[in-house]
């Protein structure tokens, strides 16, 4: 048996629909782990990504953190794929693109009530938040594009399925979605 596809994925700024998507594949779950086995993934709890043949990452990029994570996805995976809308375009998060951060921060925890914090949260472990979202292909080469909110778990398989057998991708007709 040849060996198998090793597959890593991470959500960063996203909602983990994409990935719930993924999971949809249902019992199909079954034959593709015959195929890949899983890296980082929620699946694994593995906390680092190390060497791979398909990243796949849900969500833009919002913070420190999601730039170091993406950076590592780009450093070990050969074929990286951006999934979601979030991930290809910003999504919902990049709705705050035309928003000033500091007055958003000022606003929530200093001005309005509701929040009963007296100060911005400053903790060291906390990301440093960017001023924009970015989508992924701004930070780093991006392989692949699924696009969708969420795509549908038929899309992902047909996806996957093709790119583990050695094809080009094709989303035919009624699998490719923007919404
Ligand atoms: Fe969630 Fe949609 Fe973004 Fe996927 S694209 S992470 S489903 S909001």
């Amino acid at each position: 048996m040849s060996k198998k596809l090793r597959v890593a994925t991470t959500s960063l700024a996203g909602c983990f629909g994409c990935h719930m998507s993924l999971l949809d594949i249902d019992e199909r779950l079954f034959p593709l782990l015959e195929l890949v086995e899983f890296d980082r993934s929620p699946i694994t709890d593995i906390k680092h990504c190390g060497p791979c043949d398909i990243g796949i990452v849900e969500g833009g990029v919002c913070n420190a953190e999601n730039v170091h994570v993406l950076h590592e996805f780009r450093k070990n995976c050969k074929i990286l794929i951006a999934i979601g809308a979030c991930a290809i375009n910003g999504g919902l998060p990049a709705q705050r693109n035309h928003l000033d951060l500091a007055s958003c921060l000022t606003e929530v925890y200093l001005t309005e009530p509701g929040l009963e914090h007296g100060h911005i949260p400053n903790d060291p472990e906390l990301p440093l938040p960017l001023d924009k979202v970015h989508p992924l292909h701004e930070v780093v080469k991006i392989d692949y594009f699924i696009p969708g909110c969420p795509p549908s778990a038929d899309a992902i398989w047909k996806f996957l399925t093709d790119l583990i057998a050695g094809k080009t991708p094709e989303l035919g007709h009624g699998l490719i979605k923007y919404d």
